[in-house]
C-alpha cells in the first residue's frame, strides 16, 4: 500500500499518477488529515486491506507533502554505513550509532527548491527513512517491524560548517536548515518489498550518480535501530528515523564538493520513488 499527502489530505496512490482521497474512499471514518492516519494505523491497515476503492485520478507530483507531515520526533542515524564511516574520518560504531534530532521545521515534501544558506557548504545524503506506525518502548528487533507503518525515501540535506563548527558538533542545526528534510513521495508498507531489509537507494546532481548503496548494509540495520532507541526514547506514530547514508557524500571526497545553485539533485529509494531538490543562492 502506497500512502501520499496530497495538499494536506490523505490519499492512496493506485498507480503512479492516480490517487483516491481517502476521507471519501472511507465514508469518512479515515482522514482527511494524514497524521490521524498514523494515530489508527492498525484500523486504517485492516480498512485499506479490504476497502474496494475507485481507480482514483490523476495529481500532479508537486502538490506532495511529506508522508508524515507532523511528526512529534525526526531522527537521524550517523555513520551506519561502513563506507561512510571511513569517508567521515571515523571508525564504524560498535554499538549504537549516533543519533541527532533534525527538527521538524526542515520536513518538507518530495519536490523543493531549497535556498543554500550564505557562506555553507551544503552535502547530500540520500536514506532510507522509516515511519512508526505503533507506540514504542522497549521493543524487541523481532517485533520492531510490527511498529513500522512504512518506509520512504529521504535526504538528511546538511550544511557542514554549522554542522562541524564549535566545540561539540551541531548536527541537529546544521541539518535543519528550511528545506533541509524533503520527504517522499509517498509511503510504502514494508509488505510491498521482496527484502524489507535489503532496499536499494541511490543519489545524483545533475544526472551524475553519487550515492549508490544498498540498506542490507547498515551497521544497525530498522529492527536493531527501532529496539536500541526504544529503550530510551518512546516512538510515536509518525515519527520518522532517518537511518543513515551511505558512501559518496561530498564532504568525503577529494577534493570536497558540496551543492550549488542551479543545479538539481534526485535521491531514489528503490520500491518508492524520487526526490527532486533545485537549489537556489542564499544571496539575493
Ligand atoms: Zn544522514
Amino acid at each position: 500500500m502506497k500512502l501520499a499527502n496530497r495538499d494536506g489530505r490523505a490519499v492512496l496512490i493506485t498507480t503512479e499518477d492516480h490517487a483516491v482521497d481517502v476521507h471519501r474512499a472511507s465514508d469518512g471514518r479515515f482522514g482527511p488529515d494524514v497524521p490521524m492516519i498514523y494515530d489508527h494505523w492498525d484500523e486504517f491497515r485492516q480498512w485499506a486491506a479490504t476497502a474496494t476503492v475507485p481507480p482514483g485520478e490523476p495529481f500532479d507530483i508537486t502538490t506532495l507533502g511529506p508522508p508524515s507531515p507532523a511528526p512529534r520526533q525526526v531522527l537521524g542515524v550517523g555513520l551506519n554505513y561502513d563506507d561512510h564511516a571511513v569517508e567521515s574520518g571515523f571508525e564504524a560504531p560498535g554499538d549504537l550509532p549516533p543519533i541527532f534530532p533534525k527538527f521538524v521545521s526542515s520536513l518538507t515534501g518530495p519536490v523543493t527548491e531549497v535556498t543554500l544558506p550564505e557562506g555553507g557548504n551544503t552535502d547530500w545524503e540520500v536514506e532510507l527513512v522509516v515511519v512508526i506506525g505503533r507506540e514504542a518502548t522497549q521493543v524487541a528487533s523481532a517485533d520492531a517491524w510490527d511498529h513500522v507503518a512504512g518506509v520512504t525515501a529521504g535526504q538528511d540535506l546538511s550544511e557542514r560548517v554549522t554542522q562541524l563548527r564549535g566545540p561539540a558538533p551541531q548536527f541537529g542545526l546544521g541539518k535543519s536548515f528550511p528545506g533541509f528534510s524533503p520527504t517522499g513521495p509517498w509511503l510504502v508498507t514494508a509488505d510491498e518489498f521482496a527484502d524489507r531489509d535489503d532496499i536499494g537507494l541511490r543519489c545524483e546532481i545533475d544526472g551524475e550518480i553519487l550515492q549508490d548503496g544498498r540498506t542490507r548494509n547498515l551497521i544497525a540495520p530498522v529492527p536493531r535501530l527501532i529496539a536500541d532507541l526504544s529503550r530510551v526514547i518512546t516512538l510515536y506514530p509518525g515519527d520518522l528515523i532517518f537511518s543513515g547514508t551511505p558512501a559518496g557524500v561530498g564532504l568525503g571526497r577529494e577534493p570536497k564538493r558540496f551543492l550549488t545553485a542551479g543545479q538539481t539533485l534526485v535521491s531514489t529509494v528503490e520500491g518508492v520513488g524520487e526526490l527532486r531538490q533545485t537549489f537556489v543562492s542564499g544571496r539575493r
